[in-house]
């Protein structure tokens, strides 16, 4: 592998969990690691493309959950490549995406460590895919905002809920199941259309994958009431309007609120 040089680290994107939507070059790395820092959402069926004999070491970081600190990932992974290996740093979806990797390149360029970062299918993009549904739209969308519901948790002085209730944009929301209803809330209270069409994927590309649409003013109820443990994408505006489940009835409104995926 003539890019894989040992003492170098590759911020590696592993996308939503499918290993058919890795990238080859995500693969070809994989397949020459020696060790493999992999996050918690990082599925077996990716893991299983490791080198044989590679070193996986999980530092998973799940809300709420025992985690390995930001500060010791980016000691491992210097340490690592300063040791001679050829070091994968594997994150789900897109490393460029809320996968702290500002920090892994800070770490690496400090200890004079090469660092490079291959892409992944973000969530968002795989949560649309199985939604059948593009994430912006001409004239009605122009925008794609990407958020934490993080962001949003702070009060509604921290937020800019007026920049972020755009009904000409979409809204792709990471970790925001458990804020779902209050942020639904707080984008109506902003001006957002109560009918403004949403989406909400639960495992995106996995087998366990659930999703369903809804419409913003129903969605505290649906994420209520329809998600599991796995990790949800949440998106809104205008473009959502083309999801559509494969045996859904016509029209959107209560009945289809809380239809989950076929899956
Ligand atoms: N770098 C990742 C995002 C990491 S933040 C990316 O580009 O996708 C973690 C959040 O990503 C989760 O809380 C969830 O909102 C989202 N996410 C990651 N994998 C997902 C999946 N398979 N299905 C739905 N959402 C997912």
């Amino acid at each position: 592998m003539t890019d894989f040089e040992p003492r170098t680290v590759w911020l590696v994107g592993a996308g939503p969990g499918d290993p058919e939507l890795l990238t080859r070059k995500a693969e070809r790395l994989l397949s020459g690691a020696d060790v493999v820092f992999h996050d918690a959402l990082v599925g077996p069926g990716v893991l299983a493309l490791a080198r044989p004999g590679a070193r996986l070491v999980p530092v998973g970081k799940r809300a709420g959950r025992h985690s390995q600190s930001q500060a010791r990932i980016d000691r491992m992974i210097v340490a690592a490549a300063r040791a001679g290996q050829r070091v994968v740093r594997l994150k789900g979806g897109d490393p460029a995406v809320f996968a702290r990797t500002a920090e892994e390149l800070a770490a690496c360029r400090a200890a004079g460590v090469p660092v490079r970062i291959c892409p992944g299918i973000t969530a968002a993009s795989a949560a649309a895919a199985s939604l059948g549904t593009p994430l912006t739209l001409r004239g009605q969308a122009r925008a794609l905002t990407f958020v934490t519901a993080h962001a949003c948790a702070g009060d509604a002085a921290d937020v800019d809920w007026q920049a972020l209730a755009d009904p000409g944009a979409t809204l792709a929301i990471y970790m925001g199941k458990a804020m779902a209803g209050r942020i639904a809330r707080r984008l109506i209270a902003a001006g957002l259309d109560p009918a403004t069409p949403v989406a909400l994927v639960e495992n995106a590309s996995l087998p366990d994958e659930r999703r369903f649409d809804s419409r913003l003013d129903l969605l505290p109820i649906a994420a209520r009431s329809v998600l599991g443990e796995g990790p949800a994408v949440i998106l809104v505006g205008p473009a959502l309007d083309y999801a559509r489940e494969p045996a859904a009835a016509p029209g959107r409104g209560s009945a289809r609120a809380l239809t989950a995926g076929a899956a």
